[in-house]
């Protein structure tokens, strides 16, 4: 406010004399324009009064030529030189100088007037005298007193030249010198006046200056009230903590708020430094500029994050510090403006978590694990160090979660993310990956072999009993592990080499750990080409059906046909389906595929039925992928219809471990089916791990035996003791035997032997194009075929 008010005082000084400057100018102009035109006035006058006045001259006989002239000269240079003034010139612009010029220029033409006309005898010094004297009173002031003195000279002299020459007596005499006296008297009396007003006028432009500027004081001192009211408000309403600090950090003011937050009373924190208010820190962290400018010598030690309450209570703080500076531009000290985020920083880091972590286990979820590890192979150190990954997947968690339900799962994945982070060093790092998929990072390994030893005590941890209501009483897991090496250094490399790993890990048998090699990385890849592959077969016709007979062993007939798919990519080697089944059962794509040979063998039983006289059965094989939802059933309710093929003539097939992987889905669906009386069959059985409970709720009507242990007659007598007793159980269940890959004689006569239903294997035939089993099927109507016969007959 100091300079606004300084800066009106001066502006107001500045305005009064620019006004007093101006109002000098107007009445200087006014005179100015009086006396010329008293000048112009003035000649005239003298020019028709004297003109023709002849009278006697101061120095010698009057020439009247003369006195004509000068009179003339006269008349013309005032009416000029006043009209110039008038005019052409502003009266107020016109300098001192050329003022002076015309005064003695007229005083110069009065003199010679004077002395040219014949003086007292013309009667003309007393009007000259008088004529000078009121041209002196005229412009009074401007040119001081040289005018009214010039004239008082001349008045003087004109008398004293009369009186010595004899030209005027005495009287005449004082008469002259009284009019010069009296013009110069009257002058001088003007001018003191004149200058008298002048002062007055000052005094009170003086005094109006005063009372303006008290009136200008009073508004500023408003205003400031009004901003510090302001200014309180916002300090008192704000709300951030205000400290106002000296530059050691000692605090000098402090508003409400600040009080509030460091829980302190006002005259309390007063005169503390502000440091006191600050948390110490071990760790050495970057302070903030503003914190380095104050002079407070441990500041060095505190966090500039953390702050805390008089009585220690720390929290997080948020804060702004500003320099304040004198007039001189000194340093004053700080305002400091700080908020407790405390609250505001637990619901962010809360939101992160959340968005970060997995809800159930509150492991870090995959995206975050992706993230640091990531991060971790970015600052790895290149050399011999390396960094793991185990996958951890709990074996048979479905089947656990579907049996013991979902609470009881979800009480088991906590348990075994506890145990997993229980199994590791501190700074490993444990992630829940998907449903029962978990990962550990491991950096900065020595070996890649001490990777294989944390998956060991993984395993040994996870598989310790559950102890849990509802639960099995332990679960095991397969682990897979994929180090960095100089093929593999991206996180989502490595990431896809564990789950190889772990995969492997399970097509062994689960319950163990195995290495990421590069043969399960060229599998993967090959994966990838035949789920490339697989989009447009179907659209471009690349698939065909095969049809392997299935014999009645005791009819020595053939009881059915066994529909197989046959894939012969355009532009690639035919693909065998025990290959690309399990890839499509894992892309999803197995649902087309599935649709397409339910749609073929549909028809192709049509055009059988119809060459023959009567449908024959077919077997189907469907994938448990295929009985996630409805679809299938409904389709195959459709197609049965269309194609007029009576249910019974159909069996649908299903592998054991397809079955095994989600047997709760898979018995819905297939009570349902059943319930339309299609036959069901279990594939390849005993290659899962089916327990007898399941395998009795299950709605089978047919167990067909792996051809695995079907090879395994005439050389092991455990796979033959296996075979009896899966004959037995079966029928025990109730259910009718197919024994697949019979190849041999001996084969036959084992499987003869003990009861055998039904057997398929190269020894009849092998897989056949539909024209080459209607006319088998054909062949054995008229007689002309008998498959058990024919086909032997050729093995040998
Ligand atoms: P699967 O259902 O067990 O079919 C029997 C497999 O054994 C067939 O292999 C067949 O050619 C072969 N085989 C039959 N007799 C003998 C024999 O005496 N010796 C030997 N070594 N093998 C014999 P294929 O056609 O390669 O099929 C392999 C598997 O692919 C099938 O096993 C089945 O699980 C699956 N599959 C085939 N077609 C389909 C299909 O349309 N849908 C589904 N979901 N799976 C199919
Ligand atoms: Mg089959
Ligand atoms: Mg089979």
């Amino acid at each position: 406010m100091v300079p606004i008010g300084e800066q009106t005082e001066e502006l107001i000084l500045q305005e009064q004399l620019a006004e007093r400057e101006a109002k000098t100018l107007g009445q200087r102009a006014a005179v100015l324009r009086v006396y010329n035109y008293y000048r112009i006035i003035l000649s005239f006058l003298l020019m028709i009064l004297f003109y023709e006045v002849p009278g006697q001259t101061f120095i010698g006989a009057y020439e009247p030529a003369l006195f004509q002239s000068v009179i003339l000269v006269y008349v013309i240079f005032n009416v000029a030189s006043g009209f110039y003034v008038l005019l052409v010139q502003n009266p107020a612009t016109i300098n001192t100088a050329t003022i002076s010029s015309i005064t003695v220029t007229d005083l110069l033409f009065l003199a010679t007037l004077m002395v040219t006309s014949g003086g007292v005898e013309s009667g003309m010094d007393s009007l000259l005298l008088f004529a000078a004297a009121f041209g002196g009173v005229m412009i009074h002031g401007q040119i001081s007193y040289l005018f009214p003195s010039t004239t008082l000279l001349l008045c003087f002299t004109s008398a004293t030249y009369t009186y010595l020459t004899d030209t005027g007596d005495l009287q005449h005499f004082f008469e002259v010198a009284l009019v010069g006296v009296a013009a110069f008297v009257i002058n001088a009396m003007l001018q003191y006046v004149t200058n008298e007003l002048k002062t007055r006028e000052m005094e009170v432009v003086s005094l109006s200056t005063l009372e303006r500027m008290r009136a200008l004081a009073e508004t500023s001192r408003k205003e400031l009230e009004e901003q510090y009211d302001r200014f309180n408000v916002l300090l008192f309403s704000t709300s951030e903590g205000v400290l106002g600090l000296d530059t050691f950090g000692s605090i000098i003011f402090a508003n409400p708020r600040a009080c509030e937050l460091l829980d302190v009373a006002h005259d309390e924190l007063l005169n503390r430094n502000l440091q006191e208010f600050m948390v110490v820190s071990d760790t050495a962290t970057e302070k903030p500029p503003i914190l380095e400018e104050m002079e407070v010598a441990a500041l060095d030690n505190y966090d500039p994050e953390l702050w805390q309450t008089h009585n220690g209570e720390a929290f997080i703080v948020e804060f702004k510090a500003e320099k304040t500076v004198n007039k001189e531009k000194e340093a004053t000290g700080f305002v400091v403006l700080f908020k407790n985020i405390s609250a505001s920083r637990a619901q962010e880091e809360q939101l992160q978590h959340l968005a970060t972590h997995d809800a159930l286990t509150g492991l870090p979820n995959r995206a975050h694990f992706n993230d640091i590890l990531e991060n971790a192979l970015s600052r790895a150190v290149r050399g011999d160090r390396v960094t793991a990954i185990l996958l951890v997947d709990l074996d048979h968690f479905t089947v656990i979660n579907d049996q013991a339900g979902q609470k009881v799962g979800d009480e088991i994945l906590i348990q075994m993310a506890e145990r997993l982070v229980a199994s590791v060093r501190p700074g490993d790092m444990v992630a829940r990956l998907s449903g029962d998929q978990f990962a550990v990072m491991l950096i900065d390994l020595d070996l890649a072999e001490n990777a294989a030893l944390v998956a060991e005590k993984v395993i040994r941890d996870i598989a310790e009993p559950l102890n849990m209501a509802g639960a099995p009483e332990s679960i095991s897991t397969s682990v897979g592990i994929a180090v960095t090496h100089k093929d593999i250094i991206r996180a989502d490399e490595l990431l896809a080499a564990a789950v190889a790993a772990v995969d492997s890990a399970k097509n062994q048998g689960r319950n163990q750990y195995c290495f990421f090699e590069r043969e399960i990385q060229q599998k993967a890849e090959e994966k990838k080409r035949i789920q490339m592959l697989l989009r447009n077969a179907i659209e471009n016709n690349e698939f065909h059906l095969m049809y392997q007979p299935i014999v009645d062993i005791k009819a020595g007939k053939i009881a059915s046909s066994e529909a197989l798919i046959r894939w012969s990519p355009t532009d690639a080697e035919p693909i065998r389906p025990d290959i690309f089944i399990p890839i499509a059962e894992e892309s999803g794509q197995i649902n087309s595929i599935g649709a397409w040979v339910l749609e073929t063998v549909s028809q192709q039983a049509k055009s059988w039925s119809e060459d023959v006289g009567q449908a024959p059965s077919i077997a189907i094989n469907i994938s448990s992928k295929q009985l996630q939802n409805d679809d299938f059933r409904k389709q195959f309710g459709e197609m049965l219809a269309t194609y007029d093929i009576p249910v019974r003539k159909v069996e649908l097939e299903l592998t054991e471990t397809g079955v095994m992987d989600d047997p709760d889905t898979c018995m819905r669906e297939l009570t349902k089916l059943k319930e339309l009386g299609v036959s069901i069959s279990i594939d390849d059985f005993g290659t899962g791990y089916s327990s007898l409970d399941y395998l009795r709720r299950l709605p089978l009507d047919i167990l067909k035996i792996d051809q695995s242990f079907t090879r395994g007659i005439g050389e092991s007598d455990n796979d033959e003791e296996i075979v009896r007793v899966m004959i037995r159980m079966a029928h025990a269940m109730g259910l009718k035997v197919i024994c697949e890959g019979v190849e041999t004689e001996q084969h036959l006569r084992f499987l003869q032997e003990h009861d055998c239903d039904y057997i398929q294997g190269y020894l009849f035939s092998r897989p056949q194009a539909p024209e080459e089993i209607r006319r088998m099927i054909m062949g054995e109507q008229d007689g002309t075929y008998s498959i058990m016969n024919l086909e032997s007959d050729a093995v040998h």
